[in-house]
């Protein structure tokens, strides 16, 4: 797709919106939504193949914005999401799109919130549903959700809600929706049982897919760090230490977070520059000359300021937030293996967006390699080693006088010269530590990068922390002692693609449970563990068995005192022992229960 090129404003989108797009720092439309603007604003159907990440919510979300009556307090759109946290940040983008129309009102519903609350809520009026299948349907049936007044319905991730067992529900509200609503389908993938709801349901729908620019990146390494959205900063400084880097650019999405960006890494010691659509031509040449004559190091930009940017220098390119589609991929790691030489580029994913890697492979027709975050020892031995090769610059140099410092110091502080040295030692690091926190310990400390809609549950992830050796056992709820916990195994792992999100999603919305009563999940290569209150229901837990996420049946049960060892990132061990395969998860070893695991 290149008709990429109207600018919000050239698609009739009202003021309202148009103001809060520009307050977000969007630029431009994404593919997906240049095209599934106009025949939504126009009334049409729509089949959208999109995946997250692609700007698909924007896609449906500022249309439908647009023909919003403000004047009825009655649900005049509706949308149906798989889980819970997309149901959140669904209704989240909603909110911030609809920011200046004032009196709207977004609702999220979903299983596990207290239908009392919800009731209250909906009683309000509000213009925007954004709920799961089945709580969607329990409101239609008891009549305390109507949609006389449904202007159009959205079904979000489709194949996402058939896999998860939604697709009855999905049927049944499709056929109370007024016959005029306009109906909007966006799914990842279209299995056939999708594509028989669309042919029933659809209204000579406009089908709307980005089309993959099949090209062949030579010359270029390319790698991917998978991290979520909170642990992208610390793990952009690792890279930035560990590689041996000439010009890099870093693309991010919004001029916000261009500037965001760059303001952080200049706090932190690198010398960088933002170059966004914002800034005006004379700042932008100024930007780019001084990362040509290596006074700046980093440029952070987003794909509308980095058009045709030619730099020989740029001998990294880091893809911070992934592209919207495999051409802007294409376009952007184009910017190195300049001249001849070879180029590396580092695309950060998160578990949501794995489904998009591994379309930009196959359209590029190149393999993308995982990498890890360099580890905190990894960093804190290339920074002193670079500490080293000053110091010995100043070795260099005439020192007398400082030799003369250090004695009185000395003697003033009563201590021996090796105390002296790591004192001062301590004063010059700053703000490159040389004992680095491991990235788990920032995530309790920060909460800068929190409520980022793209985020994968930053509070329960952990994707970076060293792999857990033991399931462990489960204690009581963190935030909540008097709650007593027990740990579940289920057998979908990180192999199949599983992010926390879904699991928590799943869970909340099939059990019924309250996403505060969830505890603890530890993703393994291909199980996890999700701690739960003690004392779960067995038919909630048989219910909980056949529920599939990724497509795996969940296959429930305690996880006792079952121990695994996890491989990091390769294959996991066998199993070994005594017990047939099937009573404990793949790759579990029989050993003595450890101690308890805290972590
Ligand atoms: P989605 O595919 O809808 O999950 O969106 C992925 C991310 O892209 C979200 O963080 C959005 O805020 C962001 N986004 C969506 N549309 C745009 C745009 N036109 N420009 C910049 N960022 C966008």
């Amino acid at each position: 797709m290149s008709s990429n090129e109207r600018t919000f404003r050239e698609l009739g989108l009202s003021e309202y919106l148009l103001r809060s797009l520009d307050e977000l720092g969007y630029e431009k439309p994404t593919p997906i939504q240049s095209a599934s603007i106009d025949p939504l604003m126009a009334g049409k159907d729509i089949i959208g193949q999109a995946q997250t990440g692609t700007g698909k919510t924007g896609a449906f979300a500022l249309p439908l914005l647009n023909k919003i009556d403000m004047k009825i307090n009655a649900p005049q759109i509706l949308v149906l999401a798989p889980t819970r946290e997309l149901a959140v940040q669904v209704a989240e983008a909603f909110g911030s799109y609809a920011k200046h129309m004032k009196g709207f009102h977004v609702l999220p519903i979903y299983g596990g919130q207290s239908m009392q609350q919800q009731l209250n809520a909906l009683k309000r009026g509000p213009q925007v549903i954004v709920g799961t299948p089945g709580r969607v349907m329990d409101h239609m049936r008891r009549g305390t959700l109507k949609l006389d007044t449904l202007k159009a319905l959205v079904l979000d991730e489709a194949d996402e809600m058939l896999k998860m067992g939604f697709i009855d529900d999905i049927e049944w509200v499709l056929e109370h929706k007024p016959a005029n609503s306009q109906l909007a389908l966006f799914s990842a993938t279209m299995p056939e049982q999708i594509k028989r709801v669309a042919n029933k349901h659809l209204n000579s729908p406009v089908n709307i897919s980005i089309a993959a620019s099949h090209t062949t990146v030579e010359s270029i390494d390319q790698r991917f760090v998978q991290v979520s959205q909170h642990n992208k900063l610390e793990a952009l400084v690792r890279v930035l230490e560990v590689e041996n880097t000439e010009g890099i650019i870093i693309f991010v999405r919004t001029r916000n977070s261009c500037v965001e960006l760059a303001e952080k890494l200049e706090a932190r010691g690198y010398a960088s520059s933002p170059l966004h659509g914002d800034m005006n031509q004379q700042a932008r040449e100024r930007a780019v000359e001084q990362l040509k004559r290596g006074k700046l190091d980093i440029l952070i930009a987003t794909d509308v300021a980095a058009r045709g940017l030619d730099v020989e220098r740029i001998g990294h390119v880091v893809n911070y937030d992934i592209p919207y589609d495999s051409e802007a991929y294409v376009h952007r790691i184009g910017r190195t293996g300049r001249a001849g030489r070879k180029g590396m580029a580092i695309l950060f994913v998160t578990n949501r967006e794995m489904r998009m890697l591994r379309t930009i492979e196959r359209a590029t027709n190149s393999r993308i390699s995982p990498m890890k975050v360099p580890s905190p020892e990894t960093v804190a031995e290339r920074r002193l080693s670079r500490l080293g090769e000053q110091i010995q610059e100043t070795l260099n140099g005439d020192l007398d006088f400082m030799k003369n410092a250090v004695a009185e110091l000395c003697q003033q502080l009563e201590v021996d010269t090796d105390l002296l040295a790591a004192a001062l030692l301590q004063q010059v690091q700053q703000e490159r530590p040389l004992q680095l926190p491991t990235i788990t310990e920032r995530q309790r400390d920060s909460r800068d990068d929190r409520g980022d809609r793209n985020s994968d549950r930053p509070r329960r992830e952990r994707s970076n922390r060293p792999a857990p050796t033991s399931f462990g056992s489960a204690d009581t709820l963190k935030d909540n002692p008097d709650v007593k916990m027990n740990r579940y195994v289920i057998d979908v792992g990180r192999e199949n693609g599983v992010g926390v999100g879904n699991i928590v999603g799943a869970i909340a919305n099939e059990a019924n449970i309250d996403s505060r009563f969830i505890g603890q999940i530890q993703l393994f290569d291909q199980v996890t563990t999700v701690d739960l209150p003690d004392g779960m229901p067995k038919d909630i837990l048989s219910h909980l068995k056949k529920v599939r996420v990724c497509g795996r049946p969940l296959n429930i049960r305690e996880a006792g005192d079952e121990v695994f060892a996890d491989s990091g990132r390769g294959a996991p061990r066998k199993p070994r022992g005594d017990r047939p395969r099937g009573d404990r998860p793949a790759g579990a070893e029989r050993r003595p229960r450890k101690p308890r695991d805290n972590g």
